[in-house]
């Protein structure tokens, strides 16, 4: 699975990306098909399929990793807010199996993302 697996190819740079920010465990890039402009995903370093896949102990580097990718697409896009996706398994979405944070900068009246919009 890792060899032929497209985020693996980006990590060991067979697959050439724009790099946003990374540390020792992740990577933030580009979306190849953006929904808006600036959306990006956080990738593991290393090969895990899903979230549940993941050590625990992770979470402070992969918290770092979408900090920072989210405040400079923020600057850089002009947004005011960003939403962070998941999709874990088949019939969630999920099409790239290796596990990774959809980071999509928001605008007023966008009308891009409406999962439980109130107002
Ligand atoms: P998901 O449905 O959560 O598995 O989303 C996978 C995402 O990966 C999609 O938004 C694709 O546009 C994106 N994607 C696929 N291949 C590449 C690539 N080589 N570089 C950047 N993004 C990619
Ligand atoms: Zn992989």
């Amino acid at each position: 699975m890792k060899d032929t697996c497209i985020f693996c190819k980006i990590i060991r740079e067979e697959i050439p990306t724009k790099k946003i920010y990374e540390n020792e465990n992740f990577l933030s890039i580009p979306d190849a098909n953006p929904r808006v402009e600036g959306h990006s995903l956080v990738i593991s370093k290393k090969h895990f399929e899903n979230i549940l896949d993941m050590p625990t102990s992770l979470g402070q580097e992969l918290i770092d990793c979408i900090k920072k990718t989210s405040l400079k697409l923020m600057d850089e896009k002009k947004a005011k807010g960003f939403n962070v996706i998941n999709n874990n398994f088949k019939v969630a979405g999920q099409i790239v199996k290796h596990v990774h944070f959809h980071i999509i900068p928001r605008k007023k009246d966008d009308g891009e993302i409406k999962f439980i919009n109130k107002s």
